[in-house]
């Protein structure tokens, strides 16, 4: 390995080991810890990567767009470089495999070179321009220019269920970095040596393309006060998180008390309805397959795993139910990224099977090893469903609630009940869904995506994707964590009133230097003035 995992916390290009505290990353797959140990971050240290972030950030806003691209794809360069040893490192903390490691690190190095195009386009910058109009009656209109300018430095955590694409240099950090705003990431501590791994290479991209020193930092810990003493800090300007309701709550919660109140766009649970209409029970469709394979994708650890199925009582509904149960069961255990999350996992589905009128359509568990998780179907009539909240919390693994509605009242009266959701999904032929068109309206109330004859999981990297949804998918429905869009967490407007030419900013000078689609006087144009 080019760079060695010291267990150090990575400040600007040094690093720092003040922590007496030490704890380890588990394989789970071996039941065994590995071999690194990992100090545990001080305030000090948490002092100084924020106080580094907050000097880079005078520097790093002003860098035009192109040196920001240059450093998002010096550090996709230096993933590549370091590909087969941080897939090994990956691998032996998360028990996830090979295939969907180097996906992983595939998206994440895309996400960085997309990033780099929208720092390298300003198009962020959503830039209006109104020119004077001196002898306008009553009054003279003033020359106003306004465009967009980075927050600050942002705080970004490590998401457990995607070590490269949603942590260290996942789509928050290359998102903020994209706009101008420095990063200290706070790594998730279940896979530590994964995010120094990254770190190094961050930190390597930035000495190579010559950033100023506290662009990036990662500071890593096992306790939860290391996250508040983040967002609590003075410098901090926003943060990002992608994690458990009760995380994101108790961050939100953190940002909106400080003394000068921030942004926390938190990424929190979605049980993801699916809604399968009469003609898609058939199963010719395929459906019933498609969905076993959807729920237990990488052990059910998605944000985007679909946890309840609606559908209609008849015949159709009900054997559809049993195949998808039956596709489930033959599918088999699966390695889960912890022993906590494993553990929490087995609970929370004996729980559901424990309520009342929920019947178990999946076989019995053999007794499972710490982190092997087996799928889990249940099935419940809509009227237990509506009156008990327990069955609408979010089980994170392979378990799916598949709900019985009556008529198509009952199924909308079911959906009224549910709370903000990542994704709701529509299954059914065209005419049964143009014939449905309150519940397309009543779901896009509900989520952040709708798809039709699809499933949920996997979610594309692109300019019209919104991950996000109403709460409590998400602390902000308005905004995204995943496609070009995430950027707009990250940045304020500021506009300027008659300012000369020789002061403003490069993109709202009047013979438009970058050469970006601008509205000036209420036409878009790449024209100058
Ligand atoms: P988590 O417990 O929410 O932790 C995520 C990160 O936030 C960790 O770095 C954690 O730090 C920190 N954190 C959590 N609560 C905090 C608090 N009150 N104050 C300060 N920092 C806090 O999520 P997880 O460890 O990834 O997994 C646990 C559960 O979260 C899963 O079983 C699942 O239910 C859910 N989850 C959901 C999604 C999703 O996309 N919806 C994704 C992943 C996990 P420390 O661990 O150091 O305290």
């Amino acid at each position: 390995m080019q760079y060695t995992i010291t267990g150090h916390q990575l400040l600007g290009f040094s690093e720092s080991a003040l922590g007496k505290n030490r704890y380890q990353t588990f394989n789970p797959q071996t039941g065994t810890a590995t071999p690194w140990k990992f100090c545990e971050a001080t305030d000090s240290e948490v002092h100084t990567a924020m106080e580094l972030a907050r000097t880079a950030f005078e520097r790093y806003r002003e860098l035009p767009g192109n040196h920001r691209a240059e450093f998002l794809r010096a550090i996709a360069v230096q993933l590549e470089q370091q590909q087969e040893d941080l897939v090994s490192v990956y691998m032996q903390e998360s028990g996830l495999p090979e295939g969907r490691a180097r996906g992983e690190l595939g998206r994440t190095t895309g996400q960085l070179r997309a990033f780099a195009a929208v720092a390298e386009s300003s198009t962020w910058m959503e830039v209006r321009i109104d020119t004077a109009q001196p002898d306008r009656a009553p009054a003279p209109k003033p020359d106003i220019r306004k465009c967009m300018r980075p927050l600050g430095p942002v705080v970004v955590f490590g998401a457990s269920n995607f070590p490269f694409a949603f942590s260290t240099a996942g789509g928050d950090t290359a998102s903020a970095l994209a706009v101008g705003c420095p990063v200290v990431v706070k790594g998730h501590p279940m896979h530590a040596g994964t995010s120094e791994a990254v770190g190094r290479c961050i930190q390597m991209a930035a000495r190579q393309t010559a950033m100023p020193e506290g662009v990036f930092s990662l500071l890593q810990g096992s306790s939860t006060g290391l996250g508040e003493s983040l967002v609590r800090h003075p410098a901090t300007k926003a943060v990002g998180f992608t994690g458990s309701k009760a995380g994101g709550l108790a961050l939100s919660r953190l940002g909106a008390e400080r003394v000068e109140p921030i942004p926390v766009f938190a990424e929190m649970g979605s049980i993801n309805p699916v809604v399968v209409l009469p003609s898609a029970t058939e199963p010719g469709k395929g459906w019933a397959k498609a969905y076993a394979l959807s729920v237990t994708l990488g052990a059910g650890q998605f944000c985007t795993n679909p946890g309840l199925v609606l559908g209609i009582e008849g015949s159709g509904w009900t054997a559809f139910s049993k195949a998808l149960a039956a596709e489930v069961d033959a599918v088999g255990t699966a390695c889960m990224l912890h022993p906590k999350i494993a553990s929490q996992y087995q609970e929370l589905q004996a729980d559901f099977f424990a309520q009342a009128g929920v019947n178990r359509m999946t076989s019995k568990d053999e007794d499972q090893a710490d982190t092997r998780a087996t799928g889990g179907v249940a099935l419940v009539s809509a009227a237990a469903f509506r009156k008990n909240a327990r069955l609408k919390r979010e089980v994170f693994g392979p378990f799916t609630l598949l709900v019985t509605c009556e008529d198509q009242q009952d199924l909308m009266r079911t959906l009224t009940v549910l709370e903000g959701q990542l994704t709701a999904s529509l299954l059914g032929d065209e005419t049964e869904i143009q014939s449905a068109a309150g519940l397309v309206a009543l779901l896009g109330e509900k989520a952040g995506r709708l798809l039709i004859n699809g499933v949920p999981t996997g979610v594309e990297v692109c300019p019209s994707m919104h991950h996000g949804g109403p709460f409590p998918a998400t602390t902000d429905s308005r905004f995204t964590s995943v496609g070009t869009d995430a950027v707009k967490r990250w940045i304020r407007p500021l506009s300027f009133q008659n300012f000369p030419e020789g002061i403003l900013p490069p993109a709202l000078k009047d013979d438009n230097p970058l050469g970006i689609l601008r509205m000036v006087n209420g036409k878009m144009t790449t024209d100058p003035i």
